[in-house]
């Protein structure tokens, strides 16, 4: 304000003198300081909003990071962008050090970054979080593909492949891998705070017409903190929609 109030000051001491200066000069020179008296007598009337806004929307770079390379944190994996190659396995994957039902491996990103939520959920609601699948190898995920299109993805079709996946329930097990979980204070929890770690609900319950797959309250894709803060300011649910993809809801 005390700067907008001083520049103010400023405009119309400027205008005063353009004004005087071209009232006590000859036609000549009023004629050429025409346009420049104009504008100065506008000025004396800032408003706030005439200072500069911070531009986020505007300045998030959608071409900063590849989509298709599968060791880009913004890949996009859905059933018309199998990964490529498809047999793709990350080079950086470490043992997660959460509570789980099968051992969770990540990539060491992605993994740091499940650490510090489940510390919050637990610090910030007193909440116990606990992994139910994160990483999947090709192979791996051929033993989970059941032949039901809309709730398992075929093998090199699968976001857990890329290392950035994990399928997170209650410690205690209540509706583990259910649609029930969205309903449980964990399920809340993770829904409303999984974008400020870098996380995003990859499946909502609206948008199985763009990602091909049903509602999974579990299932968070680290995309990192930049993109998911973005998708959550603009309300952007898919990455399909923010990016302007193809909707997915079939394979070819
Ligand atoms: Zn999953």
């Amino acid at each position: 304000m005390v700067i907008a109030l001083s520049l103010s000051l400023v405009l119309i001491a400027v205008a005063v003198l353009v004004v005087g200066y071209v009232s006590g000069a000859d036609p000549a020179v009023a004629g050429s300081s025409a346009g420049a008296s104009d504008a100065a007598t506008e000025t004396p009337r800032p408003a706030p909003e005439a200072l500069p806004a911070p531009a986020t929307v505007e300045s998030f770079d959608k071409a900063a990071r590849s989509l298709d390379d599968p060791t880009s944190i913004w890949v996009v994996v859905n059933k018309l962008r199998p990964l490529n190659p498809q047999d793709y396995e990350p080079d950086d994957l470490v043992s997660v050090p959460v509570e789980h039902t099968w051992e969770p491996e990540l990539r060491q990103e992605a993994s740091d970054a499940v650490v510090a939520m489940f510390d919050a959920a637990l610090a910030e609601a007193g909440l116990e979080l606990a992994s139910n699948s994160a990483y999947r190898s090709y192979s791996a995920q051929e033993e989970v593909y059941d032949g039901d299109d809309l709730t398992t993805a075929r093998p090199g079709f699968s976001e857990h492949q890329t290392g950035l996946t994990m399928d997170i329930g209650a410690a205690s097990g209540e509706c583990s891998l259910a649609e029930c979980f969205a309903e449980t204070p964990e399920g809340v929890w993770l829904r409303d705070n999984a974008w400020r770690f870098g996380f995003i609900l990859r499946y909502p319950a609206d948008k199985t017409d763009v990602t091909g797959y049903s509602f999974e309250p579990w299932h968070f894709r680290y995309v990192g903190t930049e993109l998911a803060t973005e998708m959550h300011d603009t309300g952007f649910t898919t990455l399909e929609e923010f990016f302007g993809l193809s909707a997915a809801p079939d394979y070819e």
